[in-house]
Order: C-alpha cells, then sequence, then structure tokens
C-alpha cells in the first residue's frame, strides 16, 4: 500500500487560488503525443488525428462515495483516476488524460491536498495519461473531487454495452467481491477505533482485500491482451457497482437475458474465508459487492477456445433470450432470478 501522513498543516488560505493550482499541479508533464497542450491556458488541446475518443466523467463527495476515516488520501487520488481510467478500458479504449477538479474546504491543509495529488500523479504515471486540466474551488464542508477521463481508440475497436447477442459467452477478468470485503473489514476497525483509539488493528489476514478496496487497478491490462488473443467481444461494461447491476445493464442494452453459475464466480481464497468470518455469503458479496473494476464482456461462442486457458479470464454464464429473463444458477442448481441490487448510492 501507498504510505501516508504528513505532520505539517499549512493553511492553503496562505498560497491563494493560484498559489494552489500552482504547487498542486507542478508535477504533472506531458506524456502523450495527443497533449497539444496540458495545463497552464483557458483549455488544454489534444489532437487524436483519425482516432475517436471516448470520455467519462465521475464526481466524488465525501461521506457519499468515500470515507476518509480510513481513506488515505493518498489512496483516494489513486482510486479515484482508477475509477475514470477503468471506464474507458471499457469501452476498449487506451486511456490518455485526465481531467481533475477539487472543491475543498478550510479544514484540510495544504499537506492533506499534497496527499491527494501524490495518489493522482502516481496514478498518471502508472497508467500513462497525462493531467491535461481541472478546476479548484472552495466548498464549506467536505471534499468533492470530479475527474473526466479522456481515451482513444479506432472506431472498429470500441465496445459497447449493446452487442450482446444470444449464445455468446459472459467472461469476467480477475476476481470478483474483494473490494467490497475490504470495506467490510476496514468498517469494523473503524467501530473497534471509535470504542478504544489504542487499538492497533491487525490486518494481515486481510491484506488483499484492504488492498482491493484502498488501492484497486484498472484492467488495462485487458485491451492488450484481447488483442493478442484476437478475440472482440461483443459487448463491455467496468464492474464498478457489482456483477449483477453490470450484467442487468449488458442485457438491457443488448435486449438479451443471461444465465450466470454461482460455481463458476471468481472468488479469491481470502474472500471465501473472510466471507466465513463475517459470516456473509459469499456469492451474494461476489454478485452485490462493488468497486473490483474488473471488466465484464460477452464474446461469441466461437471464440471460447482462444480464451479458455487465460487465468485472467473466466467464463461465468452465457446470454439468452431476453424472454428467458436474466438468473443465477445455485451450487444446489436451483435457477434465482437476479437482482440488481449493486451499489445505488441513491437507495440508502
Ligand atoms: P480558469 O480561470 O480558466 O478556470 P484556472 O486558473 O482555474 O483557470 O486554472 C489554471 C490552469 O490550471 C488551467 O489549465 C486548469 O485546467 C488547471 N487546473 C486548475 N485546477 C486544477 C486541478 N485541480 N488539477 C489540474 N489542473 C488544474
Ligand atoms: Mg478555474
Amino acid at each position: 500500500m501507498i504510505e501516508d501522513k504528513n505532520p505539517q498543516r499549512t493553511s492553503i488560505a496562505q498560497l491563494g487560488e493560484f498559489g494552489l493550482i500552482d504547487h498542486l499541479t507542478k508535477n504533472f508533464d506531458v506524456k502523450n503525443p495527443s497533449t497539444l497542450k496540458g495545463i497552464g491556458d483557458d483549455a488544454a488541446v489534444l489532437d487524436f488525428k483519425d482516432k475517436k475518443v471516448a470520455v467519462s466523467t465521475d464526481l466524488l463527495i465525501e461521506g457519499v462515495h468515500f470515507d476518509l476515516a480510513y481513506m488515505p488520501l493518498k489512496h483516494l487520488g489513486y482510486k479515484a483516476v482508477v475509477a475514470n481510467v477503468s471506464d474507458i478500458c471499457a469501452m476498449n479504449a487506451k486511456p490518455t488524460q485526465i481531467t481533475v477538479s477539487i472543491a475543498v474546504s478550510s479544514r484540510f491543509p495544504l499537506e492533506a491536498l499534497e496527499e491527494l495529488f501524490d495518489g493522482i500523479t502516481i496514478a498518471s504515471q502508472i497508467y500513462n495519461v497525462d493531467v491535461v486540466g481541472g478546476d479548484t474551488t472552495s466548498s464549506q464542508k467536505g471534499l468533492i473531487i470530479s475527474i473526466t477521463a479522456i481515451g482513444e481508440a479506432k472506431e472498429e475497436e470500441i465496445i459497447y454495452r449493446n452487442g450482446a447477442k444470444e449464445n455468446d459467452l459472459v467472461v469476467v477478468t480477475g476476481d470478483i467481491g474483494a473490494a467490497y470485503m475490504g470495506l467490510q473489514v476496514l468498517e469494523r476497525e473503524k467501530q473497534v477505533f471509535q470504542v478504544n483509539p489504542n487499538n492497533q488493528p491487525d490486518l494481515e489476514n486481510y491484506t488483499y482485500l484492504i488492498e482491493r478496496q484502498l488501492k484497486p487497478e484498472a484492467r488495462t491490462d485487458i485491451r492488450e491482451l484481447l488483442e493478442k488473443l484476437e478475440v472482440k467481444p461483443t459487448s463491455m461494461i467496468d464492474i464498478s457497482d457489482g456483477l449483477s447491476s453490470e450484467v442487468m445493464h449488458l442485457c438491457k442494452q443488448s435486449k438479451v437475458g443471461c444465465t450466470i453459475y454461482e460455481e463458476k464466480l471468481p472468488l479469491d481464497p481470502q474472500l471465501i474465508s473472510v466471507c466465513e468470518e463475517f459470516n456473509i455469503d459469499s456469492t451474494t458479496v461476489a454478485i452485490n459487492g462493488g468497486e473490483d473494476y474488473e471488466l465484464l464482456f460477452t464474446i461469441a461462442l466461437e471464440d471460447f477456445d482462444k480464451i479458455k486457458a487465460n487465468p485472467n479470464l473466466t467464463v461465468i454464464g452465457h446470454i439468452n433470450k431476453q424472454s428467458e429473463g436474466i438468473h443465477l444458477v445455485t451450487r444446489a442448481n436451483q435457477k434465482i432470478e437476479m437482482k440488481a441490487r449493486g451499489w445505488n448510492a441513491l437507495e440508502e
């Protein structure tokens, strides 16, 4: 995990808006030829030549999307970039630029914002995206972050949510559910800490889950992998709100139904053991837990041989007619209708 904590507290009012922007953006360099003008003018200027451009925005509100009690600011910055880069990956495009807008109250010293921007800088280096602009303003209380990601692809490379066809296979990358359980572990530690602040948490048995929650990665590798395997998915989406909710989006937009098999869901062994400890059903977690940032896609049946040996890719089901509905088949061979529980922030 990324190290955190900076003991100094410099008031941001001291720097003024422009001083603050200069200070926070001084480390951003330009790496992509498509960036003609980055930070420093009224607008960034980009040139994608004959490529198509994918654009995606996310807004993150303190207390709604993140809790600074267990989310270190450096991780928050990293994760905010990852979540947006992941959306570009879900279009099968290559992420190239981001803009970063923040609203911040005087409760945050300069050092806190430095942590946030360190996380953003690290992620932008790892994912090779240029930070080409943003906005910096004040808020009354909490922290608000909005990131816009931009990516490029040839027109024929782009994969939408609406292309799944009957008999296609449903494939998921990596493993799912771990980020949600990482959050459960952190929530529990927060409660323990509130009762006894001297209690030092022992998180050794939870490292993978916590890492998935605090430092997720976007699957920029899948675009290259699919190209190498010569497979073009028929539809694709990233798993930010939970498998069931993403499956429903794909099916709705593609006007199809689907069957997912419980026994095929890719779960990390640590997820299974911690679910036992928490007395939570691991399938429920895998289906409804969000923030894994894996990719969910469909491929034509005849492409199965090309992907079947790949440890990054798991076939979890197949596409049916829309009239057949969306179901999960349990290990006991029961057919349950899937509901999009997802992570609906408006629900709670
Ligand atoms: P304007 O007055 O046109 O909004 P600003 O003075 O706010 O311009 O911003 C100056 C430059 O710094 C612009 O290029 C803007 O995109 C960039 N910028 C401002 N805030 C951020 C931020 N939080 N992250 C990255 N770039 C930023
Ligand atoms: Mg501005």
